[in-house]
Parts: structure tokens; C-alpha cells; sequence
């Protein structure tokens, strides 16, 4: 069955550059490179490179520029139906400017966000008209809330599954955990959500049962090398993640939440599908790079 993504396209610019700039100064020596991300666009990328052929569609919107044109030509190679990716007359792509000091492994990061900032709640109505019974339906926080909470609801009404990333995290509506099947919180996002500090298998399951108490039936928190632990009100348990030599986690989650739909919309219960979700990140963290590290099916099953 599909997977349904709606967020965010952001191009990636980064220079490696000797340090982080202080405030009104220039640094040269640096070398730069261009990816393609966005929270939205990783989980698409992630969700295509796992689940069979044709599965993974994409709402969003991209700038009327070279980004987003090239955005649209990478989702495709990628095995995503962008059908639902439009483009936003006289707006600009996402970006996000991104620092790295090649000494210390530091970053500094500044978002555009650009066309994401005019996905309108209307924009995703016919991908989910059109959704198959059994789709699920993936959502973060990079995109209007209006639109979050408008998808979440349809979503739901229609019988549809959906999983919310809550990153960046914010606050969110009560009630809105009426409309989820499962909510995916990293430490830091679990922490803004409850303000439990989340650390460990104790107190993610602290931060779970207000989640719970706040609606929200289903929860996996994310808790890098230590895995995933989730809970749905009747269960709940401390995925391990595999001992792994890690050199890059960005896009961990990303892989994460993209896996973890795949699996759910294979029809996989909850804690087959965080373990399915654990294994792709961990193979994604041996691995430089966001998109560039996400693993594929044959990657994980060969
Ligand atoms: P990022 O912001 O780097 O994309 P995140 O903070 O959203 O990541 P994490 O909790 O750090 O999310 O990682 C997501 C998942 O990736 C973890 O639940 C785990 O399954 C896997 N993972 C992360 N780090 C490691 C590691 N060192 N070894 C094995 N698996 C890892």
C-alpha cells in the first residue's frame, strides 16, 4: 500500500570551510557542494528507496527556479511521483545555507524557507482524494501548520494513516492527536513536546504516557545509538539499534520516519515496523551525507 509524504523541499548549500565564520567576516578556503533535502523531500527519498515501485507519492511546493526544477528531475529519478509537487509562481525554492568547520565538524545553519512557506492546506486535497485505502499518510513540522493540521484531519476522516515527524518541534494543538497514528518525536523534539529530558528507555516512557494522556495513541521516540523506543498504550518497548561504526547521522531520522511508513503501510505492526525503521537508520549512519546515505530495499534484505 502507498505512502503518502506532504512537507518540505529545501537545496542544501554547503561550504566546509576552515571555521565558522564570526559575525561580519569572511572566511576563504572553503569547498562547497549542493544536496537536495528538506525534511519532506528526505522521507519521500527514504520511503521510494524501501517500498516497492510506484509507492511513494509527494506533495509540495518548489520554486519557480533551477532548484526546483532540479528537484523535480532528482525526486524522479528517485522513484517518486510528483504528481502532487507544484511549483510556486515568482517564489523561491527552500534553502538552507549550511557552515561545516572541517576542524571540529561544527555547523552553522540559516533556512529560507521559501516556496514551503505557500503549501496551502487546499494544495494536498487531491493526493488524498485520490489516495488508496491503506495509505499513509506522512507529516512535519516544515511546512504552515494550517496545512498540517488540514492534511492530519482529512487524512483521518478518509480512514487514512498518519504518521507526524514533529520537527522542528512546536507546540502543538490539542486534539490533533486524534488524527494521528502514530507520532515520532526525537530526545530533543520528545522534551519540547512534554518537557521530559528524554535520555533513556525511563524516561521516554514517562515522555510517552503524557503523549498518551495528550491524545496521541501511538509514540516512537527516536533515541539515536541507543534505537527507538515506542508505545502504544497497551505495549511498549526499547528497540536496540544495531551496533554500528557511525560516521554521519544526518537525515537518521529522516530514514527513520521514512522506513518506519513503509513498513506500517506493508501492514507490519507497530514494533515489527520500528525494528524494520532501526536497521535502515543504522544503515544510514555508517554513511556520509543526508539523501546520499539512505540505504535501499535490496541494502537491506541482500
Ligand atoms: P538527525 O537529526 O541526525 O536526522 P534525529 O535526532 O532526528 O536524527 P536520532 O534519534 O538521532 O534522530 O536517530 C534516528 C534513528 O537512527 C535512531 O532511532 C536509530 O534507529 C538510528 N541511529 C542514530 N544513530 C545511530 C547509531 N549511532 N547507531 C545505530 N543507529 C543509529
Amino acid at each position: 500500500m502507498p505512502v503518502l509524504v506532504i512537507g518540505s523541499y529545501n537545496t542544501d548549500l554547503v561550504i566546509r570551510c576552515p571555521r565558522l565564520p564570526a559575525p561580519g567576516e569572511t572566511i576563504l578556503g572553503g569547498t562547497f557542494a549542493q544536496h537536495h533535502g528538506g525534511k519532506g523531500a528526505n522521507q519521500a527519498v527514504a520511503a521510494a528507496r524501501l517500498a516497492a515501485a510506484g509507492q511513494v507519492h509527494f506533495v509540495a511546493k518548489v520554486g519557480d527556479d533551477e532548484f526546483g526544477r532540479q528537484a523535480l528531475t532528482q525526486l524522479r529519478a528517485e522513484g517518486v511521483d510528483t504528481t502532487g509537487v507544484r511549483v510556486a509562481p515568482g517564489q523561491p525554492s527552500g534553502v538552507a545555507l549550511i557552515n561545516v568547520a572541517t576542524a571540529t565538524g561544527e555547523n552553522s545553519i540559516s533556512v529560507a524557507a521559501g516556496a514551503n512557506e505557500h503549501l496551502r492546506p487546499a494544495d494536498a486535497d487531491t493526493a488524498l482524494a485520490d489516495a488508496a485505502p491503506g495509505t499513509v499518510v506522512v507529516l512535519q513540522l516544515e511546512i504552515p501548520l494550517p496545512t498540517v493540521l488540514h492534511v492530519a484531519r482529512q487524512a483521518a476522516a478518509r480512514g487514512l494513516r498518519v504518521v507526524l515527524n514533529p520537527a522542528p518541534a512546536q507546540p502543538l494543538p490539542a486534539g490533533l492527536g486524534a488524527d494521528l497514528y502514530a507520532l515520532t518525536p526525537n530526545e530533543t523534539e520528545a522534551e519540547t513536546l512534554t518537557g521530559v529530558r528524554v535520555t533513556d528507555a525511563a524516561t521516554a516512557t514517562l515522555a510517552a504516557e503524557r503523549l498518551h494522556a495528550a491524545g496521541i495513541s501511538r509514540v516512537v521516540i527516536t533515541l539515536g545509538a541507543q534505537g527507538a523506543f515506542w508505545s502504544d498504550g497497551t505495549g511498549a518497548a526499547l528497540v536496540a539499534a544495531p551496533a554500528v561504526q557511525a560516521v554521519d547521522t544526518t537525515a537518521a531520522g529522516d530514514c527513520f520516519t521514512g522506513a518506519l511508513a513503509v513498513a506500517l503501510a506493508e501492514g507490519h505492526v507497530l514494533p515489527d515496523a520500528v525494528a524494520f525503521a532501526c536497521r535502515a537508520a543504522a544503515l544510514a549512519v555508517t554513511r556520509p551525507g543526508a539523501q546520499a546515505s539512505l540505504p535501499t530495499r535490496a541494502e537491506l534484505t541482500g
